[in-house]
């Protein structure tokens, strides 16, 4: 299927790292003029070298005044990928206030305010436009020592299906994809142990976890003209582990 965002803006965060700077490539691949964003001023550097032409945003998102003043320079944007998040993995009886404030801040809250500022924009230009927020299996499965997590990705999916709800009016489409686990750095984190892995990857028909292009494909779909009639989707991207 091809895919071209050719003329189209986008705009990634968390793209320093993982499924987001893959998605910077692959939306850059296809075409659009894009914006990376994420907390890490190193990778936004080493991303801009590898991916000519990229523009970079340097700001930590749980800062929502310090996020509003560096998006006001972004300019208009008709692709968002909400996709910054972090995991604190606790026991449910040792989670702490800062996870808890830190997890739904960037997980949550900048979801929304990042939404707030390109919506607003794409609304004044009369433009249609497309929101991929990246979500997770553990929306809606319960995972051991994910307490925390798996609450901020169960408030994205509701927020993903009342944005839609609310932009759709608007010809903005809002959807999620909802992933198993994939390697990356956060990925590794919870589930590079083999006690760990074998449980979690025999409950995945499929039998593997994601790689990170089986996520962007998804995202890539959502966001483009292919999904045209579909808004308030939570896509598991799981192998088939959310249907067992
Ligand atoms: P990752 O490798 O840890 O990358 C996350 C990116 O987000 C990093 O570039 C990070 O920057 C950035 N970020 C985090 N907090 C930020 C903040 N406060 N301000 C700005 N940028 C921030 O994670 P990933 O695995 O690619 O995850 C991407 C998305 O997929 C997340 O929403 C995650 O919940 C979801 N997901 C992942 C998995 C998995 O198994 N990996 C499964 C399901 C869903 P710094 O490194 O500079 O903090």
């Amino acid at each position: 299927m091809e895919i071209s965002f050719a003329g189209l803006r986008a705009l990634v965060t968390g793209a320093g790292k993982g499924i987001g700077r893959d998605t910077v490539k692959a939306l850059r691949a296809a075409g659009a003029e894009v914006t990376a964003l994420s907390r890490t001023a190193g990778d936004l550097e080493s991303l801009a070298r590898e991916c000519p032409g990229v523009r970079t945003v340097c700001v930590d998102l749980s800062q929502w005044d310090a996020t509003e003043r560096a998006l006001s320079s972004v300019g208009p944007v008709d692709l968002l990928v909400n996709n910054a998040a972090v995991a604190h993995l606790q026991p449910l009886l040792q989670v702490t206030e800062e996870a808890f404030d830190q997890s739904f801040a960037v997980n949550v809250k900048s979801a929304l305010l990042v939404s707030q500022i390109v919506a607003r924009q794409m609304i004044a230009r009369g433009v249609s436009g497309s929101i991929v927020n990246v979500s997770s299996q553990a929306s809606q499965c319960a995972l051991q020592d994910h307490a925390v997590y798996c609450a901020t990705k169960g408030a994205l999916d509701m927020l993903t299906k009342v944005m839609a709800l609310e932009l759709g009016p608007k010809k903005i489409r809002v959807n999620s994809v909802n992933p198993t686990v994939v390697l990356t750095d956060m990925g590794r984190l919870g589930w590079s142990d083999p006690q760990k892995a074998g449980p979690m990857l025999s409950r995945i028909p499929l039998g593997r976890f994601a790689e990170v292009e089986d996520v962007v494909n998804g995202i890539l779909f959502l966001l483009s003209d292919k999904s045209a009639m579909i808004s308030g989707v939570c896509l598991p991207v799981d192998g088939g582990f959310l249907a067992c």
